[in-house]
Protein backbone atom coordinates (compact mmCIF):
# COMPACT_ATOMS: atom_id res chain seq x y z
CA UNK A 1 0.00 0.00 0.00
CA UNK A 2 0.84 3.61 -0.27
CA UNK A 3 1.15 6.50 1.93
CA UNK A 4 -1.48 9.03 1.06
CA UNK A 5 -0.85 11.21 4.26
CA UNK A 6 0.64 11.44 7.29
CA UNK A 7 -0.25 13.76 10.40
CA UNK A 8 0.86 14.46 14.26
CA UNK A 9 -2.90 14.61 15.53
CA UNK A 10 -1.13 15.13 19.07
CA UNK A 11 2.31 15.09 20.45
CA UNK A 12 2.28 11.12 20.83
CA UNK A 13 0.86 9.69 18.07
CA UNK A 14 1.35 9.89 14.34
CA UNK A 15 -1.36 9.05 12.20
CA UNK A 16 -0.66 7.34 8.81
CA UNK A 17 -2.95 6.82 6.02
CA UNK A 18 -2.32 4.35 3.49
CA UNK A 19 -3.96 3.36 0.39
CA UNK A 20 -3.66 1.04 -2.46
CA UNK A 21 -6.54 -1.08 -4.52
CA UNK A 22 -5.54 -4.45 -2.74
CA UNK A 23 -7.98 -2.68 -0.35
CA UNK A 24 -10.41 -3.28 -2.81
CA UNK A 25 -11.64 -6.88 -1.52
CA UNK A 26 -10.06 -5.90 2.29
CA UNK A 27 -13.29 -6.77 4.22
CA UNK A 28 -14.97 -3.83 5.61
CA UNK A 29 -16.17 -2.97 9.39
CA UNK A 30 -12.91 -4.10 10.42
CA UNK A 31 -11.77 -1.53 12.80
CA UNK A 32 -10.19 -2.26 16.12
CA UNK A 33 -8.56 -5.50 14.30
CA UNK A 34 -5.06 -5.88 14.50
CA UNK A 35 -3.02 -6.04 11.24
CA UNK A 36 0.69 -6.90 10.86
CA UNK A 37 2.71 -4.26 9.14
CA UNK A 38 5.68 -4.93 6.63
CA UNK A 39 8.30 -2.32 7.18
CA UNK A 40 10.86 -1.22 4.51
CA UNK A 41 14.45 0.23 4.99
CA UNK A 42 15.44 3.55 4.01
CA UNK A 43 15.58 3.89 0.76
CA UNK A 44 14.19 0.44 -0.09
CA UNK A 45 14.14 -0.58 -3.84
CA UNK A 46 10.12 -1.55 -3.96
CA UNK A 47 10.56 -4.76 -6.37
CA UNK A 48 13.28 -6.13 -4.11
CA UNK A 49 10.96 -5.46 -0.82
CA UNK A 50 8.18 -6.86 -2.58
CA UNK A 51 10.61 -10.11 -3.45
CA UNK A 52 11.42 -9.97 0.39
CA UNK A 53 8.19 -10.31 1.62
CA UNK A 54 6.83 -13.61 -1.14
CA UNK A 55 9.64 -15.05 0.10
CA UNK A 56 8.49 -14.97 4.11
CA UNK A 57 12.09 -13.46 4.28
CA UNK A 58 12.72 -12.22 7.91
CA UNK A 59 14.80 -9.74 6.86
CA UNK A 60 11.28 -7.26 6.86
CA UNK A 61 10.54 -6.02 10.49
CA UNK A 62 7.18 -7.01 11.02
CA UNK A 63 5.13 -4.90 13.81
CA UNK A 64 1.41 -5.06 14.99
CA UNK A 65 -0.72 -2.00 14.89
CA UNK A 66 -4.66 -1.98 14.34
CA UNK A 67 -7.20 -0.69 11.86
CA UNK A 68 -8.16 2.99 13.48
CA UNK A 69 -10.84 3.28 10.55
CA UNK A 70 -11.31 2.28 7.09
CA UNK A 71 -12.90 4.02 4.00
CA UNK A 72 -14.15 1.24 1.39
CA UNK A 73 -14.94 4.14 -1.08
CA UNK A 74 -11.73 5.35 -0.74
CA UNK A 75 -9.44 2.50 0.09
CA UNK A 76 -7.84 3.74 2.68
CA UNK A 77 -7.26 3.03 6.48
CA UNK A 78 -5.74 5.20 9.33
CA UNK A 79 -3.28 3.50 11.13
CA UNK A 80 -2.12 5.42 14.55
CA UNK A 81 1.72 5.11 15.41
CA UNK A 82 2.73 6.29 19.30
CA UNK A 83 6.01 8.08 18.80
CA UNK A 84 8.20 6.88 21.35
CA UNK A 85 11.84 7.30 21.59
CA UNK A 86 12.65 3.53 21.72
CA UNK A 87 13.52 3.72 17.98
CA UNK A 88 11.80 0.79 16.38
CA UNK A 89 11.47 0.66 12.49
CA UNK A 90 7.31 0.68 12.86
CA UNK A 91 7.76 3.95 14.75
CA UNK A 92 10.75 5.35 12.91
CA UNK A 93 8.84 4.46 9.39
CA UNK A 94 5.55 6.59 10.53
CA UNK A 95 7.50 9.75 11.76
CA UNK A 96 9.30 10.09 8.27
CA UNK A 97 6.50 8.78 6.09
CA UNK A 98 5.60 11.08 3.12
CA UNK A 99 2.88 10.83 0.45
CA UNK A 100 4.20 7.68 -2.05
CA UNK A 101 6.14 5.51 0.30
CA UNK A 102 5.35 2.24 0.61
CA UNK A 103 4.28 -0.34 3.06
CA UNK A 104 3.27 -4.22 3.78
CA UNK A 105 0.13 -4.69 5.14
CA UNK A 106 -1.24 -8.23 6.20
CA UNK A 107 -4.27 -8.98 7.65
CA UNK A 108 -6.89 -8.49 9.34
CA UNK A 109 -7.03 -10.19 12.80
CA UNK A 110 -9.95 -10.47 15.19
CA UNK A 111 -12.11 -7.90 15.95
CA UNK A 112 -11.44 -6.67 19.43
CA UNK A 113 -14.49 -6.02 21.34
CA UNK A 114 -15.69 -6.68 25.34
CA UNK A 115 -17.87 -9.70 26.02
CA UNK A 116 -21.15 -9.65 24.32
CA UNK A 117 -24.07 -9.39 26.83
CA UNK A 118 -22.71 -7.04 29.21
CA UNK A 119 -24.21 -4.96 31.50
CA UNK A 120 -21.92 -2.13 32.04
CA UNK A 121 -18.33 -1.46 30.07
CA UNK A 122 -14.82 -1.04 31.81
CA UNK A 123 -11.89 -0.16 29.24
CA UNK A 124 -8.29 0.26 30.20
CA UNK A 125 -5.60 1.55 27.32
CA UNK A 126 -2.65 3.05 27.09
CA UNK A 127 -1.56 5.04 24.39
CA UNK A 128 -1.11 2.10 21.76
CA UNK A 129 -4.10 0.56 22.58
CA UNK A 130 -6.11 3.95 22.20
CA UNK A 131 -7.11 2.91 18.27
CA UNK A 132 -8.34 -0.48 19.65
CA UNK A 133 -9.80 0.44 22.75
CA UNK A 134 -11.55 3.57 21.12
CA UNK A 135 -12.83 1.70 17.97
CA UNK A 136 -14.36 -0.75 20.05
CA UNK A 137 -16.66 1.11 21.95
CA UNK A 138 -17.49 3.17 19.22
CA UNK A 139 -19.42 0.16 17.88
CA UNK A 140 -20.78 -0.03 21.09
CA UNK A 141 -25.14 0.22 21.36
CA UNK A 142 -25.83 3.90 21.60
CA UNK A 143 -27.27 2.65 25.09
CA UNK A 144 -24.26 1.34 26.59
CA UNK A 145 -22.81 2.64 30.00
CA UNK A 146 -19.29 2.49 31.97
CA UNK A 147 -16.10 3.87 31.83
CA UNK A 148 -13.31 4.24 29.50
CA UNK A 149 -9.88 5.01 31.38
CA UNK A 150 -7.00 6.56 29.10
CA UNK A 151 -3.51 6.61 29.81
CA UNK A 152 -1.90 9.34 28.13
CA UNK A 153 1.66 10.95 27.67
CA UNK A 154 0.38 14.43 28.70
CA UNK A 155 -2.66 16.18 28.42
CA UNK A 156 -1.99 17.53 24.78
CA UNK A 157 -2.61 13.75 24.02
CA UNK A 158 -6.39 13.93 24.85
CA UNK A 159 -7.95 12.77 21.23
CA UNK A 160 -11.15 13.43 19.60
CA UNK A 161 -13.24 9.61 20.55
CA UNK A 162 -16.83 9.21 19.63
CA UNK A 163 -18.17 6.94 22.67
CA UNK A 164 -21.61 6.62 24.04
CA UNK A 165 -23.36 9.11 25.87
CA UNK A 166 -22.98 6.19 28.72
CA UNK A 167 -19.32 5.82 28.41
CA UNK A 168 -17.50 8.17 31.08
CA UNK A 169 -14.08 8.93 29.83
CA UNK A 170 -11.23 9.37 32.06
CA UNK A 171 -7.22 10.60 30.85
CA UNK A 172 -4.76 10.21 33.20
CA UNK A 173 -1.60 11.44 32.46
CA UNK A 174 1.77 8.97 33.17
CA UNK A 175 4.52 10.68 31.35
CA UNK A 176 7.29 8.22 31.61
CA UNK A 177 6.87 5.44 28.82
CA UNK A 178 9.68 3.65 30.41
CA UNK A 179 8.32 2.95 34.11
CA UNK A 180 5.02 0.82 34.70
CA UNK A 181 2.00 2.95 36.03
CA UNK A 182 -0.04 1.89 38.27
CA UNK A 183 -2.44 4.25 37.73
CA UNK A 184 -5.10 2.34 35.76
CA UNK A 185 -5.15 -0.36 38.65
CA UNK A 186 -5.85 2.52 41.31
CA UNK A 187 -8.58 3.82 39.31
CA UNK A 188 -10.55 0.24 38.22
CA UNK A 189 -9.79 -0.44 42.35
CA UNK A 190 -11.35 2.93 43.26
CA UNK A 191 -14.49 2.52 40.90
CA UNK A 192 -17.69 2.17 42.79
CA UNK A 193 -18.64 -0.99 40.55
CA UNK A 194 -21.85 -0.85 38.97
CA UNK A 195 -24.31 -4.00 39.64
CA UNK A 196 -23.79 -7.03 36.95
CA UNK A 197 -21.72 -8.62 34.10
CA UNK A 198 -19.02 -6.20 33.16
CA UNK A 199 -17.48 -6.35 29.62
CA UNK A 200 -13.73 -5.90 29.92
CA UNK A 201 -11.32 -4.42 27.17
CA UNK A 202 -7.69 -4.05 28.63
CA UNK A 203 -4.83 -3.32 26.87
CA UNK A 204 -1.68 -1.83 26.67
CA UNK A 205 2.07 -1.82 28.43
CA UNK A 206 2.45 -5.80 29.94
CA UNK A 207 3.23 -4.66 33.52
CA UNK A 208 0.37 -2.33 33.55
CA UNK A 209 -1.71 -5.06 32.08
CA UNK A 210 -0.62 -7.96 34.46
CA UNK A 211 -1.28 -5.91 36.90
CA UNK A 212 -4.95 -5.14 35.96
CA UNK A 213 -5.41 -9.07 34.96
CA UNK A 214 -4.48 -10.23 38.56
CA UNK A 215 -6.61 -7.88 40.35
CA UNK A 216 -9.87 -8.63 37.73
CA UNK A 217 -9.05 -12.22 37.95
CA UNK A 218 -8.22 -12.70 41.86
CA UNK A 219 -9.63 -9.95 43.47
CA UNK A 220 -12.82 -9.20 41.43
CA UNK A 221 -13.49 -13.15 40.58
CA UNK A 222 -14.09 -12.52 36.64
CA UNK A 223 -13.41 -15.18 33.99
CA UNK A 224 -10.43 -14.39 32.08
CA UNK A 225 -11.93 -16.12 28.78
CA UNK A 226 -15.11 -13.33 29.46
CA UNK A 227 -12.99 -10.73 28.77
CA UNK A 228 -10.56 -8.93 26.87
CA UNK A 229 -7.27 -7.93 28.19
CA UNK A 230 -3.87 -7.96 25.74
CA UNK A 231 -0.50 -6.54 26.37
CA UNK A 232 0.19 -4.78 22.73
CA UNK A 233 4.06 -4.12 24.64
CA UNK A 234 6.67 -4.47 26.81
CA UNK A 235 9.55 -1.87 28.30
CA UNK A 236 12.76 -3.04 26.91
CA UNK A 237 11.86 -5.23 24.83
CA UNK A 238 11.13 -5.32 21.06
CA UNK A 239 8.11 -6.73 19.50
CA UNK A 240 9.73 -10.08 18.41
CA UNK A 241 11.22 -10.77 22.12
CA UNK A 242 7.72 -9.51 23.29
CA UNK A 243 5.41 -12.14 21.34
CA UNK A 244 7.95 -14.88 21.95
CA UNK A 245 7.93 -14.24 26.07
CA UNK A 246 3.77 -14.41 25.32
CA UNK A 247 4.08 -17.32 23.45
CA UNK A 248 6.62 -18.68 26.16
CA UNK A 249 4.54 -18.08 29.10
CA UNK A 250 0.65 -19.39 26.92
CA UNK A 251 2.57 -22.75 26.82
C1 LIG B 1 -3.01 -6.47 18.81
C2 LIG B 1 -2.05 -5.28 18.89
C3 LIG B 1 -2.42 -4.05 18.38
C4 LIG B 1 -1.55 -2.94 18.46
N1 LIG B 1 -1.96 -1.74 17.95
C5 LIG B 1 -1.13 -0.65 18.03
C6 LIG B 1 -1.52 0.62 17.48
O1 LIG B 1 -2.57 0.77 16.83
N2 LIG B 1 -0.66 1.67 17.65
C7 LIG B 1 0.54 1.54 18.32
O2 LIG B 1 1.29 2.53 18.43
N3 LIG B 1 0.94 0.35 18.82
C8 LIG B 1 0.14 -0.74 18.68
N4 LIG B 1 0.55 -1.95 19.19
C9 LIG B 1 1.85 -2.01 19.87
C10 LIG B 1 3.02 -2.10 18.88
O3 LIG B 1 2.92 -3.32 18.15
C11 LIG B 1 4.34 -2.07 19.67
O4 LIG B 1 4.44 -0.88 20.42
C12 LIG B 1 5.56 -2.24 18.79
O5 LIG B 1 6.63 -2.59 19.66
C13 LIG B 1 5.96 -0.96 18.04
O6 LIG B 1 7.01 -1.28 17.15
P1 LIG B 1 8.31 -0.35 16.98
O7 LIG B 1 9.00 -0.85 15.75
O8 LIG B 1 7.93 1.09 17.06
O9 LIG B 1 9.20 -0.66 18.29
P2 LIG B 1 10.04 -2.02 18.61
O10 LIG B 1 11.14 -2.21 17.66
O11 LIG B 1 9.08 -3.16 18.78
O12 LIG B 1 10.63 -1.64 20.05
C14 LIG B 1 11.76 -0.75 20.19
C15 LIG B 1 11.78 -0.20 21.63
O13 LIG B 1 10.65 0.69 21.81
C16 LIG B 1 9.90 0.32 22.95
N5 LIG B 1 8.46 0.57 22.66
C17 LIG B 1 7.64 -0.14 21.83
N6 LIG B 1 6.39 0.36 21.86
C18 LIG B 1 6.43 1.42 22.72
C19 LIG B 1 5.43 2.35 23.18
N7 LIG B 1 4.14 2.29 22.77
N8 LIG B 1 5.83 3.30 24.06
C20 LIG B 1 7.11 3.37 24.51
N9 LIG B 1 8.09 2.51 24.12
C21 LIG B 1 7.74 1.56 23.23
C22 LIG B 1 10.19 -1.19 23.13
O14 LIG B 1 9.99 -1.58 24.48
C23 LIG B 1 11.64 -1.29 22.71
O15 LIG B 1 12.50 -0.94 23.80
C24 LIG B 1 -0.28 -3.08 19.08
C25 LIG B 1 0.11 -4.34 19.57
C26 LIG B 1 -0.76 -5.42 19.47
C27 LIG B 1 -0.32 -6.77 20.03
Amino acid sequence: MNVVRSERITPTMQRVTPCGDDLGDFPAGQESAHIKLMIPNDNQDFTEFRELIESGSKAIPRRTFTIRHHRTDTREMDVDFVVHDGGGPACSWALAAKPGDFIGVAGPGPIKKPVSGADWFLFGADIAAIPAAAAAFEALPQDAVGHAVFEITNDDDIQPVSAPKGIKLHWLVHDDPHTSSEQQLEFFRSLDWPKGLPGIFVAGESGAVSGLRKYLINERGLDKRAMYISAYWKIGLVEDQHQEQKRAEAA
